[in-house]
């Protein structure tokens, strides 16, 4: 396992997000390949490209990019790179969805797709646009555009000198997650389906995509979780943080803060519907989510509520909440 690691090299690269920083790898090899990218700015792209020099390598060498998923912090310069070194760009089919994502052609659409979702939040009108815009204006920002990837599926085998690493379909934390793992050194490439100190977002899809019309990001990332476990994982390589042992007890730790989570959310509703001496109106997603995540700025508010309505999904499917549509937005209360 050593000599695989010291072919594997940690690059933190800046995000303007409260995560701070976002791991690029380098793999030293016959194939120099990068999984993820961080964002596209200048300097990510000048702080990848002497990183990369540093470990004896060339950014303009790059022949592979492989992405754990389309988010701006891991997808974001892949366009960019792939002007640069040539590089083909692997993505799982499920993430085509985020293809467009700081399009100038798709912003209509896209702006269309997150005030659907916010619509259904309860939020004020001024409050759902702001959130739109400010998401809308980042995604400009921080994404470059790829024109050419190569869609993977579960499964597929990308071959290094001393390893293979196999894609293990993992979605939750976005529709196309992926995973990479080597069964000899048990290694995992984890993306941000598993990390270490915080509990990954199952992210809300607003932008439809054809492959799961039913799509649920809580249930899936739950399942994708419990096929993770099954692994004898001895290292994980995150999307942030540093590199840890252990990953299946991590991964019960976060299966078992589902758990808590959504009792939590069980609570609100029913303390919020105790005190209001009403059971038939129920609370607005935004109100939820502002009680479940008490203190956050309002550039955090779309995590928040994506979140949420995680939890929300599920219990309604579990026939314990039900969802009234409403002109102002969905309401929830107990059934
Ligand atoms: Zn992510």
């Amino acid at each position: 396992m050593e000599k695989i690691i010291s072919r594997i090299h940690r690059i933190k690269l800046p995000i303007p997000f409260p995560l701070k920083s976002t791991n690029v790898y380098y793999i030293h090899d016959s194939i120099p390949t990068l999984i993820d990218t961080g964002i596209n700015t200048d300097e990510s792209f000048d702080k990848l490209s002497s990183a990369i020099a540093g470990y004896g390598g060339s950014l303009s060498k790059i022949q592979r990019i492989i992405l754990t998923h389309g988010h701006p912090d891991h997808m974001g310069m892949a366009g960019r790179l792939t002007q640069y070194c040539n590089a083909a760009v692997y993505l799982h089919q499920w993430e085509q969805n985020k293809l467009l994502l700081g399009a100038d052609k798709a912003r209509a659409f896209h702006k269309e797709c997150y005030l659907k979702f916010l619509k259904s939040t309860g939020l004020s009108e001024n409050i759902k646009q702001e959130i739109s815009m400010e998401i809308l204006l980042r995604h400009s920002h921080i994404y470059s555009q790829i024109t050419n990837p190569q869609i993977i599926q579960d499964g597929h085998l990308f071959q290094f000198d001393d390893f293979n690493l196999k894609t293990i379909h993992c979605p939750g934390h976005s529709s196309g997650s992926i995973c990479l793992f080597d069964e000899t050194s048990e290694i995992l490439f984890a993306g941000d389906t598993v990390l270490n100190h915080i509990t990954p977002n199952p992210a809300v899809e607003v932008i439809p995509f054809p492959e799961a019309p039913d799509y649920q990001s809580l249930t899936n990332y739950r399942l994708s979780l419990k096929k993770l476990h099954t692994l004898p994982i001895s290292k994980v390589f995150p999307g942030h943080g540093s590199p840890f042992n252990n990953g299946n007890d991590r991964i019960k730790a976060i299966l078992n803060h589902h758990i808590e989570r959504r009792r939590d959310v069980i609570n609100i509703i029913s303390n919020y519907q105790a005190d209001h001496n009403n059971a038939e109106n129920g609370m607005y997603m935004y109100q939820i989510s502002q009680q479940l995540f008490p203190n956050v700025s309002q550039n955090e508010t779309f995590l928040c509520l994506s979140e949420s309505s995680g939890y929300l999904d599920v219990l309604v499917d579990e026939n314990i909440i039900k969802k009234n549509i409403t002109a102002r937005g969905n309401l929830y209360s107990l059934v």
